[in-house]
């Protein structure tokens, strides 16, 4: 049977996630965060002493890889690295700014492109990430580009770790978030940018409820789910 997909790409903190975990709710979809993918295989060049810089020592890591994605009873997607639960830890700071330095590595995307699609083929999916729309799913049902000024970014992403429990500053996420944006941009292989056919969406303005609102409207004229 063919399933269904829904991309949604976009900057770090523009609600990606959190949009997309409750529009695969509504939908009945799974929800695919590709980001913490990405997240764990930098978390492995942190746990080998790897650096960003050492491609030569990346390459051979990939061949070893033992990734491993579920959902948990929760419905929450869970990564694991070497079979240790890392969902917690590839969210910290450290593992954001090398996950963007890791996942420029044309080996690394290739790794990780057959994993993504593999969801999409044995799944209905609402994926997020950078380069869904344009090289993952380009066939995707809906592809929706989302984005919000960096300072709204910004303070979403603070509050979003402080309800984790974890300390952060404003000034240093942006900082991080505009840093991590250019470099998401202006990389040579899949670079964040919008799919010719996605439909941007800018949540500036909009509060969670408004921005769901937004996306079931646009998912509705699409694919009249
Ligand atoms: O979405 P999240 O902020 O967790 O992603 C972390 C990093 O992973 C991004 O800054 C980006 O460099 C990388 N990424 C990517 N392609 C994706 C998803 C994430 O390059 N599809």
């Amino acid at each position: 049977m063919e399933h269904r997909s829904i991309a949604i790409d976009g900057p770090a903190g523009a609600g990606k996630s959190t949009l997309a975990r409750q529009l695969a709710r509504k939908l009945g979809f799974l929800y695919v965060d590709t980001g913490a993918i990405y997240r764990t295989v930098a978390l492995k060049t942190l746990k080998s002493g790897v650096a960003p810089s050492e491609k030569e020592k990346i390459v051979p890591l990939l061949d070893g890889l033992d990734i491993h994605m579920d959902y948990g009873p929760d419905g929450e997607q869970r990564m694991f690295l070497d079979g240790e639960n890392v969902s917690k830890t590839i969210r910290e700071h450290r593992v954001s700014d090398l996950t963007s330095q890791v996942s420029a590595m044309k080996e690394v995307r290739d790794f990780l492109l057959e994993f993504q699609r593999r969801q999409a083929r044995e799944h209905n999916v609402v994926m997020d990430g950078r380069d869904i729309g344009t090289v993952v799913l380009p066939d995707a049902d809906v592809k929706i580009f989302l984005t919000a000024a960096p300072e709204a970014r910004a303070r979403r992403r603070l509050l979003e770790l402080e309800q984790r429990g974890q300390t952060a500053d404003y000034e240093t996420i942006l900082h991080d978030i505009m840093d991590r944006d250019e470099r998401d941009r202006s990389r040579a292989i899949a670079p964040l940018r919008q799919a010719e056919d996605a439909i941007l969406l800018d949540t500036t303005n909009l509060n969670l409820e408004e921005s769901l609102n937004a996306v079931l409207s646009l998912v509705k004229e699409c694919i009249g789910l």
